[in-house]
């Protein structure tokens, strides 16, 4: 590829799109109509700060209205502009296809550095933001509905959420209008953990593929597999410690933003999220070797790659030397459409960022219902469901008792059994069915068409499918 121009993000979103869009026989025009962004709105305004006003810019673009509402992350960023904001909500058009979520695609962003801000600021600045997006609609339960993204989180999503609700106080269904809030201010259990678990669930059900396992060069399951996650915030740390804790996985490197742990026999992601929190960064953190230029851990041998951080980490200036069998895009767009190709070529398998961080969203459908319904789910069945478990295991203690030494319960199977299903359990259910089912559509498509060489493609051709048929029912 020397001599080629490295595509920006949102070109990168284009060329892949396009790319699957000329392997698809769409009706003339509705290829166009599907991959430009409807609008981006641009707000400007200012929040006395400190005996001085300051002025924050804004956006919130809305890809595609096929379904409504529209959905999509809110980001905090220095780095922010119009052109990120709209190839992040153009991915969730298709990401929200993909995983069968029934919204549209949007993104918001407002350029601030969080950290320079106390939190009663940032409370100022973020109702400010929230109000000039409420005004227009683009904060709203039955249109337009944030979420967290990079530098946001519980806190910001409780504040938006309420200056929703004091803007439009006869809205019942007020808390809808964002996602992502805390569980006493109408969130939902597992939402936080939730991308990083949909990290676990999708590498879980690749490896139920021997075929494509096979494609990557690797076999066997998630058990011993080296992984390198670069990014240890909300996605990469619950990711790397599902695997490292649940799924038998070695954690090999870390990368962060003062360089990188690297450990052959394996890092304690617990112990290296704590020693962030304690000290800002990983540097002296005891039980690994530190570089200083982390990216050079991006190359190191491993079996699994997690970029789970900013886009483009993986680009034509690196993607040759990146020795990872396997990809999976925790982060959205970390790998540029021309290292894609390189990668290709290579060999290499990637899990795109569509289907792989689409735990997030899937999540906060499973809120915004929650939501709307005013229920928490499994408030009606719980106990229900335990009274029918509780027969069937008074039953099975009298054949227990009846049989004598020839066959006894297992010990645990009893308190296991009696459980009802909570929140957390029907929401990790949820999730875990619709990492499943994405997987199965995506692979579908690579399995049998031969013009498809990879995952990305495949994704992207299930989910323009999906699209172009909403808007085709629609009578477009
Ligand atoms: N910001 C997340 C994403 O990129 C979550 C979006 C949502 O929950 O609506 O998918």
């Amino acid at each position: 590829m020397t001599g080629i121009k490295e595509p920006s993000f949102r070109e990168s979103v284009d060329l892949m799109f396009n790319r699957a869009a000329s392997l698809m026989d769409l009706p003339p025009g509705l290829e166009e109509k599907i991959r430009v962004c409807n609008a981006t709105y641009t707000v400007r305004f200012g929040v006395r700060l400190r005996g001085q006003i300051h002025t924050f810019t804004g956006y919130r673009s809305v890809h595609s209205e096929h379904m409504e509402p529209v959905k999509g992350g809110i980001r905090y960023a220095l780095a922010v502009n119009q052109d990120e904001v709209e190839a992040l909500a153009a991915l969730m058009t298709y990401k929200c296809a993909l995983v069968e979520a029934p919204f549209g695609g949007s993104k918001g962003g407002l350029c601030i550095d969080p950290r320079q801000y106390e939190e009663h600021e940032m409370e100022q600045i973020t109702r400010r933001f929230a109000y000039e997006l409420a005004k227009r609609d683009l904060i709203n339960p039955s249109q337009n509905v944030p979420a967290p993204d990079m530098g946001t989180g519980e806190r910001e999503m409780a504040w938006m959420a309420d200056q929703y609700a004091r803007m439009n106080t006869t809205d019942i269904n007020a808390r809808a209008c964002v996602t992502g809030k805390p569980l006493n201010a109408g969130g939902i259990a597992g939402r936080v953990e939730a991308t990083g678990r949909g990290i676990q669930y999708a590498l879980r059900e690749f490896f139920r593929n021997p075929e494509d396992v096979q494609k990557a060069g690797l076999s066997g399951s998630l058990d011993g597999k080296r992984v390198i996650v670069q990014g240890l915030g909300n996605v990469g740390y619950h990711a790397a410690k599902f695997l490292s804790e649940e799924d038998g996985s070695r954690v090999i490197g870390i990368i962060e933003w003062d360089g990188a742990l690297f450990n052959p026999d394996g890092i304690d992601v617990e112990a290296v999220r704590q020693w962030i929190v304690k000290h800002g960064g990983v540097k002296n953190y005891p039980d690994a070797t530190h570089t200083a230029e982390g990216g050079a851990v991006l190359e190191e041998k491993c079996d699994i790659l997690i970029p789970a951080a900013l886009e483009g980490v993986v680009n034509m200036s690196n993607a040759e030397r990146i020795k990872a069998p396997l990809i999976i895009e925790a982060a959205n767009g970390p790998v540029t459409a021309g290292a894609d190709e390189i990668l290709r070529k290579k060999g290499t398998v990637i899990i795109p960022d569509m289907y792989a961080n689409a735990g997030g969203v899937t999540v906060s459908y499973f809120e915004w219902v929650k939501n709307l319904s005013h229920i928490r789910f499994g408030r009606m069945q719980r106990r229900q469901e335990e009274a029918r478990h509780e027969l069937i295991v008074s039953e099975l203690q009298r054949l227990d008792r009846y049989l004598g030494d020839a066959w006894s319960m297992s010990p645990d199977f009893k308190s296991k059994y009696l459980k009802g299903a909570d929140e957390l359990e029907l929401v990790r259910s949820g999730l875990d069915d619709t990492m499943r089912i994405a997987y199965q559509a995506m692979s579908e498509v690579w399995h049998d068409r031969d013009d498809v060489e990879d995952l990305r493609t495949a994704a992207y051709i299930v989910a323009i499918d999906r699209v172009s048929k909403s808007y085709r029912a629609k009578g477009l």
